[in-house]
């Protein structure tokens, strides 16, 4: 600890008066607040030790003065990046300390200090981190080096720093504020997590730069990607051509057959293609939209095992991104996977650029899209009260609370039941006069029986709002008959209205059921089997046509959840050695160049040829 931090210190633990240390070059500041004065001198030691150079460290013996001291330090300048708070006996109210926070800076994110062994308030915490009242915890230090520790704290720090912006710009995106299509872009380069900035082109900042490019008269967006030797900068660029500026697409020799294509790079592709390639499968993904999938859209995704803190699904998907990229897994980004046909013992992808892939194997797993309420104020609160498609790791934190459920499909039914063991009411909202079409009997009993279960039927979700903490307070519900509105307080909102699988570009290929997932292994119909040209019964996640494999939310009868996609992703790699093997020993490797794999001009969608005999084509089961 330096001699000042020292001094303070000592001042502190007198008159628990805050304690600043000096840090000349500071950006941010981080800030301690606890009663106890071994808490606070550990936190504020290991504090110093390791982050005084970047950031100035705060820390108040009493909660009284955190706000007051957090408005000194915005009015020098120094936002505050991370409030780490003690829990416990001595610090008993400190929870709701730290939630308190989001009044006095909604940016700064909340940790709370554990100390080790208290497993009386360690609940309290995990279900204020469940609920978004507290952004994290961690065990206070019992001694130095404290790596584990520091691990945590430098991943808030980044988190924050990452929220924030401000830093290192590898793209610029100057454009209206507003448009639909800035908005796009801001949530690409999000999603890649490509460090972006945002220029509003009305500003004066946004006018400069355009002036600066002798851009003034372009077509907004303009996107500049700065980290090349050469920058380039795009007028109203589409989402491939950011992707061809980018570089990181690997050109594909003509004629290069892969031993997989995997199509979608959501956690279940990627896990696909990081265990095909690093088992020596040559493999090539094809993404649409953004790697991650819709996982990569969820801010926090606290039930994936191995990440106690939660992990963010960007960060994820950018990881097991690398794993794959490493392995030599070879990504073709922002192109959609629009055919699917057989061609001289192995399969062709048509890309949307006009493009063929070809490979002797394919995992399909373009996931669903969940449907959205697509009301701005609620998806604000994404969340923080406001809950998609998944309700399992949030029931423990709705003790006591109000909570709704938007849907009548049988998830919303479950969801209703699981919370129903934890929360004080669970109100259903249905659309529809009734359940019966919509829901399984057995469920819709379990629900009258439950006594704090209640259904309103013909109501929809029209609005909500939030506290000031950014949490959910109350939603706008209609009368879809009357259209007469009312606000009714809410603690969350589930929202399970429904999935839609992306298969529909499969065509009459691969057999699917009536609602578009596609059927595999044991699930395919008898008439599948019957047809079966591999001497063989389809392996498990394997689909009417030998050798094209599903994995994740795709999958009839799959498990809506990151780690079984990832699961399901892995399963499909030793089914891949299986298929190939025989396949090898049965069917001649094309000779010479096999299909253009670079783009070709987009051509005019034809009926698609049959597949060929040796792979098995049958019409899809409707
Ligand atoms: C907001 C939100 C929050 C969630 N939170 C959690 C959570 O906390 N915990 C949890 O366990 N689960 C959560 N889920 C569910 C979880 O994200 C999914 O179960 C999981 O992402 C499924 O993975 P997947 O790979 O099967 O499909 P997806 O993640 O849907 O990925 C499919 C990918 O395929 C691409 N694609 C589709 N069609 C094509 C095509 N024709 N050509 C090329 N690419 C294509 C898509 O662009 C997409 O990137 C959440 C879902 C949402 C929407």
């Amino acid at each position: 600890m330096s001699a000042s931090a020292g001094a303070a210190t000592t001042a502190s633990q007198e008159a628990g008066a805050a304690i600043l240390s000096e840090a000349t070059e500071a950006q941010a500041a981080i800030v301690i607040v606890s009663q106890e004065s071994g808490t606070r001198e550990v936190l504020h030691r290991e504090m110093s030790k390791r982050y005084s150079a970047d950031y100035q460290i705060v820390a108040c013996g009493q909660p009284a003065e955190l706000a007051a001291r957090m408005r000194d330090l915005r009015a020098a300048g120094l936002p505050v990046a991370l409030v780490i708070g003690g829990v416990g006996a001595q610090d008993p109210d400190g929870v709701e300390v730290l939630a308190a926070v989001r009044d006095i800076d909604p940016a700064a994110l909340r940790v709370a200090a554990v100390g080790w062994g208290d497993w009386q308030s360690v609940r309290s915490v995990f279900n204020a981190v469940t609920l978004g009242t507290l952004d994290h915890w961690v065990t206070c230090p019992a001694q130095a080096p404290a790596e584990e520790f520091h691990r945590s704290i430098a991943e808030f720090l980044r988190e924050w720093g990452s929220q924030r912006g401000g830093g290192f710009e590898a793209a610029q995106v100057i454009g209206e504020q507003w448009s639909a299509r800035s908005q796009e872009l801001r949530d690409l380069f999000s999603r890649h997590r490509v460090p972006a900035g945002f220029y509003d082109a009305a500003s004066g900042h946004g006018r400069q730069i355009l002036r600066d490019l002798g851009l003034e008269a372009a077509e907004l967006p303009v996107v500049v990607l700065r980290f090349a030797a050469k920058r380039s900068v795009l007028a109203n660029p589409s989402n491939q051509q950011i992707a061809d500026a980018f570089g990181v697409m690997t050109p594909i020799p003509p004629g290069e057959v892969f031993d997989v294509a995997v199509v979608g790079a959501g956690p279940a592709g990627l896990a696909a293609a990081v265990g095909a390639s690093s088992e020596g499968l040559s493999t090539v993904v094809v993404e649409h939209e953004a790697v991650g999938g819709q996982a990569g859209t969820s801010s926090m995704i606290r039930n994936y095992p191995g990440f106690s803190q939660g992990i963010s699904g960007a960060m994820l998907a950018q990881e097991a991104w690398r794993q794959a990229w490493a392995f030599g897994t070879t990504f073709v980004y922002m192109r959609q996977v629009t055919n699917l046909s057989g061609n001289g013992g192995h399969y062709q992808l048509r890309l949307s650029d006009g493009g063929i892939l070809a490979a002797r194997s394919v995992i399909i797993a373009t996931g669903v899209a969940y449907r959205r309420l697509g009301i701005p104020a609620l998806e604000e609160l994404q969340g923080r009260g406001v809950f998609y498609g998944t309700a399992a790791s949030e029931a423990p934190a709705m003790r006591g609370r109000r909570v709704f459920v938007a849907g009548g499909g049988n998830s919303a039914g479950q969801a209703a039941l699981h919370l129903a063991k934890w929360a004080r009411q669970v109100t259903i909202l249905v659309r529809a006069p009734s359940l019966a079409a919509s829901m399984s009997d057995y469920l819709i009993r379990q629900i009258g029986a439950a006594p704090n279960i209640d259904v309103r039927y013909g109501v929809q979700v029209t609005g909500g709002t939030g506290t000031s903490a950014g949490h959910l307070q109350s939603l706008l519900l209609q009368d879809t008959a009357s259209e007469q509105q009312r606000t009714v307080p809410a603690d969350a909102l589930f929202v399970l209205i429904g999935a839609q699988p992306r298969t529909q570009w499969l065509d009459h290929t691969a057999a699917r059921d009536r609602w578009g997932f596609i059927l595999t292994g044991p699930d395919l119909p008898a008439s599948a089997h019957a047809r079966w040209p591999a001497g063989r019964p389809p392996l498990p996640l394997e689909t009417s046509l030998p050798g094209v494999f599903a994995a994740g939310d795709v999958r009839r009868g799959s498990v809506k959840r990151v780690a079984s996609a990832v699961g399901e992703g892995a399963a499909t790699v030793p089914l891949l050695h299986r298929y190939l093997a025989r396949a090898a020993a049965t069917t001649p490797r094309p000779r010479g160049p096999v299909t253009p794999s670079r783009p070709a001009p987009p051509k005019p969608r034809a009926p698609q040829p049959p597949l060929p005999a040796e792979l098995g084509a049958q019409p899809a089961a409707r």
